[in-house]
């Protein structure tokens, strides 16, 4: 048992994971042992103990990290991790995938993230804006719109954008809105940055519908996760006249075959703060990625669709919401079942996508109406994922590898372009 336990801990490492996947598309591409190593290896990662003094008047030290895994592109860009599991290599794994996620959508940014092992569930508003406060001034230095611009991830929200444009605008003596982007819309946010991740998930459905020729309209879509990727993308695909048959999130699952009343089902999930116990539904008995349906949406976590499970998936398609929902051993036997995998550093890039609109906004003071920044999103979306679908039919590899081959391809071509600084 230790050893099936031991590969199991291997296989659900996402820094593992990440350079899994980085190898196999890498390996493809004839790139020298010196640039591998070169972009394998993260170009900062800072760990820095934050003190922070409790309502109770006890201090507390937690550990938070910022990772810049790539600036070759453009400023380091990723989110903050308010989350108890975080530690050094997750957040070195979701650097790697920004930097990958950024190259696939062709946005001028590098790859970051930052993180600290902390329970915002378990904390008030005070100690969360203390804690945010401080992490914000001790990295400071490495922050800023020209070098690393953070955005919400889970257990983040706008609100903890707000505090970070005041601590860092306090330090600089100016306003600096540019500094972080999912900023509330009074801060410098931008329109429709919020649905930006499902909206983008949505283009890429409808590219995979019609690649496979099978039409969204009448699909049964099941959704893991009903916070802002799962919902939105649940609300958006039943517009476009998909069934969404089953939804779980923490409370449970609920399902209906014939499907479910979406705007009801938000609004009973706000007002109850999870989906379970929706009315003229059925509790999901059986896990929700195993579940007989055309869509499967994972919005969830990292390492739900594994080595275990993935032969009992029964989704004709895959459409990442989650990063690193999908693990590598998982991959492999879902190819060979002919599911069609539209991976997370394409299928979630439309937030970070928004994330580049709202930073030039805030960098020109002109913001644009959410018509505008729609029709953008579905520019950059679409060309992503033409070009991907492209480069998976002219190698013969599934979606995965041949986004990390065009990702892989602009940041290699971007470093040999500016040559190694000696
Ligand atoms: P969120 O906190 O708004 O929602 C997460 C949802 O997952 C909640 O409904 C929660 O109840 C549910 N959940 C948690 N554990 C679960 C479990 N074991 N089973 C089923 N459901 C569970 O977070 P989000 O912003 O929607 O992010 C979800 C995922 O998408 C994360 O992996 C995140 O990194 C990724 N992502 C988010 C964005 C964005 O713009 N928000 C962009 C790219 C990627």
């Amino acid at each position: 048992m230790p050893a099936e336990g031991a590969n199991i801990q291997k296989e659900l490492n996402p820094l593992a994971n990440a350079e899994r996947q980085f190898d196999e598309a890498a390996g493809r591409l004839n790139l020298s042992a010196g640039i591998r190593e070169i972009i394998k290896h993260p170009r900062r990662a800072t760990i820095v103990s934050l003190p922070v003094q409790m309502d109770d008047g006890t201090l507390r030290v937690f550990t938070g990290y910022r990772v810049q895994h790539s600036i070759v592109r453009g400023p380091a860009k990723g989110g903050i991790r308010f989350h108890p599991d975080v530690t050094l290599n997750e957040v070195e794994a979701l650097a790697a995938w920004m930097t990958w996620k950024c190259a696939v959508v062709n946005i001028p940014f590098g790859g970051g993230k930052g993180g600290v092992a902390c329970d915002p569930s378990k904390m008030s508003k005070g100690e969360l804006e203390r804690l945010t406060r401080r992490y914000a001034a001790d990295l400071s230095d490495l922050f800023g719109p020209e070098s690393d611009v953070p955005a919400p991830d889970v257990g983040t929200n706008d609100q903890v954008m707000a505090w970070i444009v005041d601590t860092y605008s306090m330090h600089e003596r100016r306003t600096e809105y540019a500094v972080v982007t999912g900023k509330p819309l009074e801060v410098g946010g931008s329109a429709g940055r919020r649905e930006a991740t499902g909206r983008g998930l949505l283009f890429c459905v409808r590219g995979a519908c019609a690649h496979l020729g099978l039409p969204l309209k009448g699909a049964r879509v099941a959704v893991q996760g009903f916070g802002n990727v799962g919902s939105v993308s649940a609300d958006l695909m039943a517009r476009d006249g998909a069934s969404i048959v089953a939804v779980s999130d923490v409370t449970g699952g609920v399902h209906h075959p014939a499907g479910l009343d979406v705007p009801a089902l938000l609004q009973w999930t706000a007002d109850h703060r999870g989906v379970k116990g929706f009315p003229g539904s059925q509790p999901l008995e059986t896990p929700i990625v195993e579940y007989d349906c055309d869509i499967l949406v994972p919005a969830a976590l990292e390492n739900q669709i594994t080595g275990e499970n993935a032969d009992r998936v029964r989704a004709r398609i895959i459409a990442e919401g989650a990063n690193g929902p999908t693990t590598p051993d998982a991959d492999k036997i879902l190819q060979k079942k002919g599911v069609f995998v539209i991976p997370d550093i394409l299928c979630n890039s439309g937030g970070v996508t928004v994330s580049y609109f709202e930073w030039v906004q805030n960098r020109m003071g002109f913001y644009w109406p959410e018509r505008e920044v729609n029709e953008r999103l579905e520019q950059y979306m679409v060309q992503a994922f033409d070009s991907v679908l492209s480069k998976a039919k002219e190698h013969g590899v599934n979606m995965r590898v041949a986004a990390f081959m065009v990702a892989i391809e602009r940041v290699v071509k971007v470093i040999m372009l500016r040559g190694v600084y000696a």
